[in-house]
């Protein structure tokens, strides 16, 4: 191996330091950074909602300070965005002019909100919380808010239902069929979801749509197209998170609406590999490309990636099936895993 082995990982959740931490183990001389647009070190998405609810205070959220990545000497830029690659030059292209060289690359970008294109002009009032950055931004307005209207209802919304139920908040809740994308809510799972809301004393809509979503002195009407109406304090889409990938558009990188990688978490270019819920990858029995969502997901196909990139052969085999506990109603997802916040997940 070159003396000059530079690792760069795109990505500071769960899959870019899983990554970065395996390849310090496997390669103790090699240059190693870490690049992400968030001015936070690592931390525990599935602990936001405890942190709004203030159930836990800000230092149980981080999963490394930055003394920890000085320990392992990686090198850590936060609040840098990649904005280009150039795998012909290995360059990548940051949003303040810095170009940086990478000999190897792995893309851990990870997924935002998933905004429907039929709601694209109610994006300014429609929130979300897939960031430490958004509950900075909605904190105390949450906190704050009375009724809430969500749209939607992912496994990121019900978590955050559940919160709002647990500060004695007013929730309205549209389930969309599709808001599991890139999976489907089957009837059955539809009929357990409803049911387990109905304990949460939710008020639920279902077979129904937004007409309109009309702001007026600071809250918020929402009308159905069948003619519901509500008014509200904030309202929230959870409609699935979308793998966050614009910057490898235009890169040579092949992409649908992930990343592609094969079994091995390769791209289609030489050095370049990509891993948690910013990849779609290849699943040899269907034939078909899958993103996988979930930590536990990310943590295994970071480190499976580190491997991979330093000459291992080694396919990723997804975690086992999981249970997602909704007041005792467990919805079966293959992908996530309902994480007790007490179990120090995966540190
Ligand atoms: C509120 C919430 C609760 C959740 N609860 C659970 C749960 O209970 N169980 C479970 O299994 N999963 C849960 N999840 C999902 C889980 O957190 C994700 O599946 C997991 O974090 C994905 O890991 P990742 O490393 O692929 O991406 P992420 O954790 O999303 O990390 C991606 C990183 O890439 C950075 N980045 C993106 N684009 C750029 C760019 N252009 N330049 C630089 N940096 C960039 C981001 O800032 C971020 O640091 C939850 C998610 C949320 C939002």
């Amino acid at each position: 191996m070159p003396d000059n082995d530079h690792y760069v990982i795109i990505g500071n959740g769960p899959a870019g330091n899983h990554a970065a931490a395996t390849l310090r183990e496997k390669d103790k001389d090699a240059k190693i950074t870490i690049i992400s647009d968030e001015c936070t070190p690592f931390y525990y998405k599935h602990k936001l909602t405890d942190f709004i609810a203030d159930d836990i205070a800000a230092e149980k959220l981080m999963v490394n300070f930055l003394d920890s990545y000085k320990v392992k000497d990686i090198r850590i830029r936060l609040g840098q965005k990649v904005e280009k690659i150039d795998p012909d030059s290995k360059l990548l292209f940051l949003r303040h002019r810095e170009k940086i060289k990478y000999t190897k690359l792995v893309i851990a970008s990870g997924s935002r909100a998933r905004v429907l294109p039929s709601m694209s002009g109610y994006a300014d009032h429609l929130k979300s919380i897939t960031s430490y950055t958004d509950v900075m931004e909605y904190k105390k307005q949450i906190r704050k808010a009375k009724a809430f209207f969500i749209f939607g209802g992912d496994l990121v919304g019900f978590k955050f239902v559940r919160m709002l139920r647990s500060m004695g908040k007013i929730i309205t809740i549209l389930i969309c069929p599709n808001a599991f994308w890139p999976y489907d809510l089957t009837d059955d799972m539809l009929a357990q979801i409803t049911e387990s809301l109905l304990k949460f004393n939710v008020n639920i809509i279902t077979n129904d749509d937004i007409l309109t979503i009309k702001s007026q002195n600071g809250s918020f009407q929402v009308k159905t197209q069948k003619g519901v109406e509500t008014n509200v304090d904030m309202v929230f889409s959870f409609n699935g998170l979308i793998p966050d990938i614009e910057f490898a558009k235009g890169s040579g990188i092949d992409i649908d609406h992930g990343i592609l990688v094969n079994e091995y978490l390769k791209t289609n270019v030489n050095s370049i590999y990509a891993c948690g819920s910013c990849a779609q990858i290849y699943n040899r029995a269907p034939k078909s490309y899958t993103t996988s969502i979930g930590w536990p997901n990310a943590v295994v196909q970071g480190e499976v990636a580190a491997l991979n990139l330093l000459g291992d052969h080694k396919v990723i085999e997804s975690v086992g099936q999981k249970y997602f506990d909704l007041e005792g109603v467990k919805i079966k997802t293959t992908w996530w895993e309902d994480i007790d916040i007490d179990k120090d997940h995966n540190a």
